[in-house]
């Protein structure tokens, strides 16, 4: 049997019958199978937007063969005595676990919210105006903060393609489209999220791994090389080593740690607000007209440098998506952007965020610790100028005028919006080099300036990262592991999960 890779120009509205055809005739073949391999969007001509799509075909007709382009990872099993205890069960915290556990050690992961079934109900409450729940909502709960989200599954982090292809792998078995496992820009929908994230947990029982559900881990009692105990919720555990996946909301946490000595360092970080436009201008503007056949919805990703200084981007974009009150904490509001599969909705949002460091937020030489009171004081700001979880918010046109003027804004947030002058709420900094960044994306995409801006994006990525070795353990703990989002290693879900398997695998290889 032989193997060819193609690659054709197809209609956005192609069949796999169009694409069949396509190989035969191409390649001249009678009998033959293939599979896709890559399907990207090339919008960049808008008189002619096709998908790019390469295809790999088996034929015994063919004579050449073509290597895979990426190895699978492998977990070397064996028979284990240790027991490891992995916290949280988010991205990083779930793909760290289910290694660990096949690779035959006796593997508990603790995970301070419920299961995804109690968690949802929990932010619907929130949503309907009923109460917030600290232990469950946008940030804490079953699958962590990549459950109820768009599910994007891109990541700019290089030399994590076996890692990458093994997540991918699970997401399928756990019920994911088998398309993430060809296209440019995979994406989940948090539809699909909340059934995946119980066939992962249900793999990680079959596996043989512990589960426990609404257990927060409160205490550490480190020792260097020692045996560990953590005091929970739900009573103490010993484990030979540990694994904190925590994600980068999980504030009383990072001070728990902090509090017993385990290093971190300040970085830079960025802040912003997010911005949301009708979905139909966003696919006029990239596209040209409203709808295009075989595409859901339109992306964009705009960069500016237009201060000269400080980069301004777009982040974390869900075309036909909603935006939601994202706060782990009461009493703080921060915004984030979900969407379903279908990413029919309304609207489209992104964040848009300025680069900024610990030490100008605050106005002097800040600690990790003191970063965190920072990023929680800007957070409390948000939500005491409005009331009720209410938005603050502001149309794209007023941010770069920096007047305020009395309308009604229409969004997807659930909660409301108030009016209110962002430009004056985020750090100065930011909010100049957002003002740029305005002015400079208004002249790159049509329409652009009659969007809106609302809330506080506040967790792209974090202003902390502890201090690790090359091997992934903590410096000064041999059998402490910080990882995934929390770690300040890693951000999104494919770099999380891939930070969580390559520090399992750094372990298992060297016990
Ligand atoms: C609304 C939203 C949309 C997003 N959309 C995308 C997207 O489309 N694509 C993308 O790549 N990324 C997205 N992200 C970011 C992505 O979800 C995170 O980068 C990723 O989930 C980080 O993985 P993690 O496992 O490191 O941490 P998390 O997912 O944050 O998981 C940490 C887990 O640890 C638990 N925990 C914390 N402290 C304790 C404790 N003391 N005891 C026990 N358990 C604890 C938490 O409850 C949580 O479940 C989104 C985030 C949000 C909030």
């Amino acid at each position: 049997m032989g193997q060819k890779s193609v690659t054709f120009k197809l209609p956005t509205d192609f069949s796999d019958d169009d694409l069949r055809l396509k190989i035969k005739r191409e390649l001249n073949l009678a009998e033959f199978n293939f599979h896709l391999n890559n399907k990207s969007l090339d919008a960049r001509n808008k008189s002619n937007i096709h998908w790019l799509v390469n295809a790999v075909v088996d034929s015994e007709e063919l004579k050449e063969s073509i290597s895979p382009e990426t190895e699978p990872l492998t977990i070397p099993v064996k028979k284990r005595t240790k027991k490891v205890i992995v916290v949280g069960n988010g991205p990083a915290g779930f793909f760290c676990a289910y290694a660990l556990q096949l690779a035959g050690f006796d593997t508990t992961m603790i995970e301070r919210g419920s299961e995804v079934g109690k968690r949802e109900l929990a932010i619907s409450k929130f949503e309907s105006g009923s109460g917030f729940d600290p232990m469950n909502n946008y940030a804490f709960g079953e699958g962590g903060a990549g459950t109820f989200s768009d599910g994007k599954l891109t990541s700019r982090s290089k030399h994590i393609s076996a890692e990458r292809r093994f997540i991918l792998e699970n997401y399928i078995k756990a019920g994911a489209p088998s398309e993430i496992a060809f296209l440019a820009h995979p994406h989940l929908g948090t539809d699909n999220l909340k059934l995946i994230v119980k066939n992962l947990r249900a793999l990680f029982l079959e596996a043989g791994g512990t589960m426990y559900f609404e257990t927060m881990l409160e205490e550490v009692d480190l020792k260097t090389n020692k045996m560990i105990t953590i005091t929970t919720s739900k009573g103490s555990l010993d484990c030979d080593a540990l694994f904190i996946a925590p994600g980068h909301s999980a504030f009383e946490t990072y001070r728990m740690l902090m509090r017993h000595g385990v290093p971190f360092r300040t970085k830079n970080f960025a802040l912003g607000s997010r911005m949301e436009h009708q979905q139909e201008l966003i696919n006029v503007a990239q596209w040209g007209k409203k709808s295009l056949p075989g595409v859901k919805a339109a992306e964009y990703r705009l960069t500016s440098e237009a201060d000269g200084k400080h980069a301004v981007y777009s982040f974390c974009m869900c075309p036909g998506g909603l935006v939601v009150p994202a706060t782990a904490y009461a009493n703080n509001n921060i915004v984030n952007g979900m969407s379903h599969y279908q990413r029919d909705g309304k609207f489209a949002n992104a964040a848009c965020v300025a680069g900024i460091s610990p030490d100008v937020l605050a106005g002097r030489l800040v600690t990790p610790f003191e970063a965190l009171a920072e990023v929680e004081k800007l957070e409390s700001l948000f939500y005491n100028i409005t009331i009720d979880y209410e938005a603050p918010a502001c149309s794209i046109a007023d941010f770069i005028s920096g007047k305020q003027r009395n309308y009604s804004l229409t969004s997807s947030y659930p909660l409301g919006l108030s009016v209110a002058p962002l430009w004056d709420l985020l750090p100065a900094q930011v909010s100049q080099s957002i003002r740029s960044g305005l002015i400079d994306f208004k002249k790159k995409m049509h329409g652009f300036e009659n969007g809106i801006l609302l809330g506080l994006e506040s967790k792209t990525s974090s202003s902390i990262q502890v201090i690790r070795e090359k091997t992934g353990e903590t410096s000064g703990f041999e059998n402490l592991y910080i990882v995934g989002e929390g770690s300040g290693f890693a951000g999104g879900i494919i770099s999380s999960a891939a930070d969580g398997l390559k520090i399992a695998l750094s372990y298992i290889q060297k016990t």
